[in-house]
C-alpha cells in the first residue's frame, strides 16, 4: 500500500527494536510494543566499543555475548541486524535506509549509555522517526522509588520497604506470537565471528563452555532448576560456596536473558502452587537479593561516577598502596590464603564467584593489602560473567567502606574463619586450590599452621608449591584499622 506521494504508507515502514543488555523474547516490553504495531520488525544489536563514554565489556563478558547472540539470531531464525561501531550514526543511517517508522529499545542506566540514547531519541523525533524506550530490566525505574520526603535513597532496608509498597511488579509479557520481520539492505551486517568477541590466543573458555548455557533458553533453564532445588534452605545455605547455594542467575539478569519480572512471578508461583521445596522465609531472602540488585541501580542513576568515584568523598584521602605485586599475587590466587585463592581461581576459570566469596576477596584486597577498591572492580569487570556497571561498583563500594549503605570500616573478615565457617569440609578451597588438597580439614584453611611432617605428606613446600601468605592477617588488620582511621579524622 503505497502512500499517495509514492511513499511507503506508515503501515509498510519498518519498527526497528535496538537489542542491548535485553538479549530475550519473553517479557521484552520494546520488542512487545514493535510487534503490537503489526509491522516488520527490523531487530538489531549494535556492538559499540567506539563510544568513549560508554565503558568498553570485559574479556569474560564479550564471551558470554558472543554466546548470547548466537542463541538470539536462532530464536529470530537468524533475523538479528549485527552492527558493529558507534551506535549513534549506526542507527541513525538504519533508520534513514529502512525508512522505519519507529525505533524502540529498553532503557540502560549507565551515565554515557543514557547520553548516547537522549542524542538518538531526539535525533529521530526530528526527523519524524517515532522513538520509545521501555523498561526491561528493572523492577522499578531508578527515579520512582523515593523517601516520603521524595529524596532518593541511600540505605538499602529503607529503599527496599519503598519499593515493596509499591505493590507487586507487573506480570511479565508474553513473547511476541508471531513476528513480521523485516529484511535489511542488502550488504548491511557483519557476522557475528567478525565482531571477534571470544578469546583466541589462548582460548581461556574451556570450563566456562562446560559451567554455562549463556541465552534466555538457559536462563529459564536455571531458574526452573534453583526453584525445584536450591531454594530450599537458601536464606541459610546461600552463604555456602561449597554448595550449589544460590540460583547463578546474574550473567543472565546481566544480558537481560531473563527479566527480574520474571524470575519475581516465578518465584511466587512457585511458593503460591507449593512446587519450591522451601520455607517463604528462604523466598522473601531470595526475592531481597534482587532488590540489591536494584539497589545498585538506584545508587548508579543518583550517583554516575559509581564505579570512579569514592560515594563518600571522605576516602578520597585514604592512603591506598600501589603494591603491584601484591596485586598480581590476588589477581592469580596466590596470596596464600586458601579461600582467598580458590575464589580468584574460580573467577579465573569459570568467569563467576560465590558472593560470599567475593566479599572475603574484596575485603581482602581492600583492607589487608590496601588497594583501591577501583582496582578490583576493575578486574572483575574483566573477568566475571556477570560484570555489572551498577552491583559490580555498588559492591566494590560496599566492601571499601566508601559507599552509599557500607560495610562499617571495622568489618574486617579474617580470611582463615571465614573459610573454616563457610568451607567447613574444604570442598571449595580443594576444588580450586588443589595442590593443598591433601591437607586435613584442620590446617587446610591455613596452611602455614600445618606442621612440618604434615605439610610433607600432603606434598606442599611452602614458598614453593603454594605460597605463604603475603601478609600476615593480625597486622594487616592493624594497619587497617591505622588507616581508616586516618582518613575518619580527616573527615572531622
Ligand atoms: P543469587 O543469590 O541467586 O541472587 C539472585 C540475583 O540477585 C543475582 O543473580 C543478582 O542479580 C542479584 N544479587 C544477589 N546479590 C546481589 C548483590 N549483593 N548486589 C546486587 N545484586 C545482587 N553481581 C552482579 O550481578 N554483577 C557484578 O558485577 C557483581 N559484582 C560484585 C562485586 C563484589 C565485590 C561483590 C561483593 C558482589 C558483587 N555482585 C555482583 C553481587 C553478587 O555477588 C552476585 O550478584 C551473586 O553472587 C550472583 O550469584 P547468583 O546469581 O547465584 O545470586
Amino acid at each position: 500500500m503505497q502512500s499517495p506521494s509514492g511513499s511507503p504508507s506508515e503501515a509498510e515502514r519498518p519498527v526497528i527494536v535496538w537489542f542491548r543488555d535485553d538479549l530475550r523474547l519473553c517479557d521484552n516490553p520494546a520488542l512487545h510494543a514493535a510487534a503490537s504495531t503489526g509491522q516488520r520488525v527490523l531487530a538489531v544489536f549494535i556492538h559499540d566499543d567506539v563510544t568513549p563514554t560508554i565503558r568498553k565489556r570485559g574479556a569474560a563478558a564479550r564471551w558470554w555475548l558472543h554466546h548470547s547472540l548466537a542463541r538470539l539470531q536462532a530464536a529470530l531464525d537468524g533475523q538479528l541486524l549485527l552492527l558493529s561501531g558507534a551506535a549513534e550514526p549506526a542507527l541513525l543511517a538504519l533508520a534513514t535506509k529502512t525508512q522505519a517508522s519507529a525505533v524502540y529499545w529498553n532503557r540502560r542506566y549507565g551515565q554515557g549509555e543514557r547520553a548516547v540514547d537522549a542524542s538518538i531519541k531526539d535525533k529521530l523525533k526530528s526527523d519524524g522517526v517515532n522513538a520509545r524506550s521501555f523498561n526491561g530490566a528493572l523492577l522499578n525505574e531508578p527515579w520512582e522509588v523515593k523517601s516520603k520526603v521524595g529524596t532518593p535513597m541511600k540505605v538499602f532496608t529503607p529503599y527496599w520497604r519503598a519499593a515493596r509498597d509499591r505493590g507487586e511488579p507487573p506480570a511479565p509479557l508474553p513473547a511476541p506470537a508471531a513476528l513480521l520481520c523485516a529484511d535489511w539492505p542488502e550488504g548491511l551486517g557483519i557476522d557475528l565471528a567478525a565482531l571477534k568477541l571470544l578469546p583466541t590466543q589462548p582460548d581461556w573458555s574451556g570450563e566456562m563452555q562446560q559451567v554455562w548455557q549463556p541465552g534466555e533458553e538457559g536462563a529459564r533453564a536455571n531458574l526452573a532448576a534453583f526453584l525445584e532445588g536450591a531454594i530450599k534452605n537458601y536464606g541459610d545455605n546461600r552463604n555456602r560456596p561449597d554448595r550449589v547455594s544460590t540460583s547463578r542467575l546474574s550473567p543472565h539478569l546481566r544480558f537481560g536473558e531473563i527479566s527480574p519480572r520474571q524470575v519475581w512471578h516465578a518465584t511466587r508461583s512457585a511458593f503460591a502452587s507449593g512446587q519450591a521445596p522451601a520455607k517463604e522465609y528462604d523466598g522473601e531472602k531470595f526475592l531481597t537479593e534482587i532488590g540489591w540488585r536494584e539497589f545498585s541501580y538506584h545508587l548508579l542513576y543518583q550517583f554516575p561516577q559509581l564505579a570512579n568515584a569514592n560515594f563518600q568523598r571522605k576516602f578520597d584521602a585514604f592512603p591506598w598502596s600501589d603494591d603491584d605485586k601484591a596485586l598480581r599475587a590476588w589477581q592469580r590466587g596466590m596470596t596464600g590464603y586458601p579461600i582467598v585463592d580458590a575464589g580468584m581461581r574460580q573467577l579465573w576459570r569459570t568467569g563467576w564467584m560465590h558472593n560470599r566469596v567475593r566479599m572475603v576477596v574484596g575485603s581482602f584486597l581492600v583492607k589487608h593489602l590496601l588497594l583501591d577498591w577501583r582496582k578490583g572492580e576493575d578486574w572483575f569487570w574483566d573477568t566475571l560473567v556477570d560484570a555489572d556497571p551498577a552491583s559490580n561498583a555498588a559492591s566494590w563500594q560496599w566492601v571499601a567502606g566508601s559507599g552509599a549503605d557500607a560495610a562499617p570500616y571495622f568489618r574486617i573478615f579474617a580470611p582463615v574463619l571465614q573459610g573454616e565457617k563457610f568451607d567447613p569440609d574444604g570442598a571449595y578451597v580443594r576444588k580450586y586450590v588443589p595442590e593443598i588438597a591433601k591437607l586435613p580439614n584442620k590446617f587446610l584453611h591455613a596452611p602455614w599452621k600445618a606442621p612440618h611432617p604434615e605439610l610433607a605428606r600432603a606434598g606442599i613446600t611452602l614458598g614453593l608449591t603454594y605460597p605463604h601468605p603475603i601478609v600476615v592477617h593480625e597486622e594487616a588488620r592493624v594497619r587497617a584499622l591505622a588507616a581508616f582511621k586516618s582518613i575518619s579524622a580527616d573527615a572531622g
